[in-house]
């Protein structure tokens, strides 16, 4: 079995304002049609996908369509949406034994869907998907320009109709004809019913809603904001040298080091949050330690740098992002940093609101090359993922 399916964007969004058509407007951060579109690209079955679009949108064709899997051929639509489904059948492949036929204006039909109303338009010609109506429907009248109830229509005959459809080729040309010869019909199906045809009910999806106004848009919005959470990971690199010099106190990652030499700072030096700062600030795009603290603001002199790699970690909080990892490497031949790691590792995991198991921190020696090797200086290098989770933050 060959199948064809015929996404009908040709709509010019009369209920829908704004300069951008309906179809390409974005939810969650893709476009009403490349929604629509993906989850026919997922059955084999379906080897060509027809998209009918409004004249004005046809060169150049929106570039989303260049993404899928199976052949995309365009077609001119008509005024009405019954023209734009007959221009698109005649475009159909020869080789196609079923057409589905499906709106643009439904982001969310699922593959499993699709395959539903394509199995069961393959055994019995024509399918729809559709949901038993859950109110009580009543059928109005107009009586002196006030909406009134004609009469309580039977609820366990109603049902609200979607799409996918799906016909076989001979039914869906009947169908066409039908509308050709001045049938009307707001769905293939109301026109394959006109052509004496049975439709057989499919059970749709209450998700697989239709996109109407600016509160359906934001509803689909909600939508994929809970079911396709945005997670953006990022990555950054910093690096710190401070001269060692007689004195004390000597501060590694906010971990005071028994020695009898100190880094020569404005700050208390700490190298090492020196050096993670810049790793979080740099993943986070936020600037860099020395935008955030001058050493000439005389705020920051003799402060605690893991105090100020707190205030950054505050900093990236308020972007939306979170720290996920920290590795730091510290390049001294002297003091040996292996006793105090375990110490520094705390401390920096409290600063950065994470637990001790994602900092990891590592002593390396320079062999007594150049000046940390001479120990007059220690360097530090670190990186630092970070991630942010919300969409609504991005
Ligand atoms: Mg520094």
């Amino acid at each position: 079995m060959r199948a064809s399916v015929i996404v009908v964007a040709g709509g010019r969004s009369a209920r829908l304002g704004g300069e951008v058509p309906k179809q390409l407007r974005l939810v969650g951060g893709r476009s009403l049609l490349d929604r629509s579109i993906s989850p026919f690209d997922a059955i084999e079955a379906i080897h060509e996908i027809i998209v009918v679009l409004p004249p004005e949108l046809m060169s150049p064709p929106p570039e989303c369509l260049n993404r899928f899997r199976t052949t995309v051929r365009i077609v001119s639509g008509g005024d009405r949406r019954q023209d734009s489904v007959a221009l698109g059948v005649d475009a159909v492949a020869a080789s196609s034994d079923i057409v589905l036929i499906h709106d643009a204006a439904r982001p969310f039909c699922t593959p499993e869907l699709a395959q539903r109303i394509l199995d069961a338009a393959g055994e019995s010609g024509a399918a729809i998907a559709a949901l038993a109506a859950q109110d009580t429907v009543k059928e109005g009248d107009l009586k002196s320009g006030v909406a009134v109830v004609a009469r309580t229509l039977p609820r366990e005959r109603m049902f609200l109709a979607q799409t996918p459809q799906g016909f076989t080729r001979p039914v869906l040309q009947e169908a066409i004809d039908v509308g050709r010869a001045g049938g009307l019909g707001t769905d293939e199906a109301a026109l394959a019913e006109q052509a004496g045809y049975p439709v057989r009910l499919v059970q749709g999806d209450p998700r697989n809603i239709k996109i109407t106004t600016e509160a359906d848009l934001a509803l689909a919005e909600e939508m994929t904001a809970r079911s396709e959470p945005v997670v953006q990971i990022r990555v950054g690199l910093g690096y710190d040298l401070h001269r060692l010099v007689d004195g004390r106190p000597l501060i590694l990652a906010g971990v005071t080091i028994p020695s009898d030499r100190r880094l020569l700072g404005h700050s208390d030096a700490d190298v090492v949050c020196h050096a993670v700062t810049d790793a979080i600030l740099g993943a986070a795009n936020a600037g860099d330690i020395g935008e955030h603290f001058p050493d000439d603001d005389v705020r920051w002199r003799n402060a605690s740098s893991i105090d100020l790699l707190g205030r950054a970690t505050a900093l990236i909080q308020d972007r939306g992002f979170g720290v996920n990892n920290v590795d730091v490497v510290v390049i001294t031949d002297w003091p040996k940093i292996r006793d105090h790691a375990e110490a520094m590792r705390q401390c920096l995991a409290g600063a950065l609101c994470v637990s001790p198991d994602v900092v990891a921190i590592k002593g390396k020696t320079s062999e007594g090359v150049g000046p940390v090797g001479r120990g007059e200086a220690i360097a530090v290098h670190a990186v630092a993922l970070v991630r942010r989770d919300s969409r609504a933050l991005c």
